[in-house]
């Protein structure tokens, strides 16, 4: 069970901002789902 949890998160393709369209790196604050830029602005 927890392995197939596992296997789609490591098939996820790389984060994009939400807001922008730029990819994001991998973060601590995985949550966000926009970049630096955006998430600071707002
Ligand atoms: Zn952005």
């Amino acid at each position: 069970m927890l392995e197939n949890v596992m296997e789609f998160y490591r098939n996820i393709p790389p984060k994009q901002c939400a807001s922008c369209g730029d990819k994001m790196e991998e973060q601590a604050e995985a949550y966000s789902t926009v970049c630096d830029k955006c998430s600071s602005s707002i």
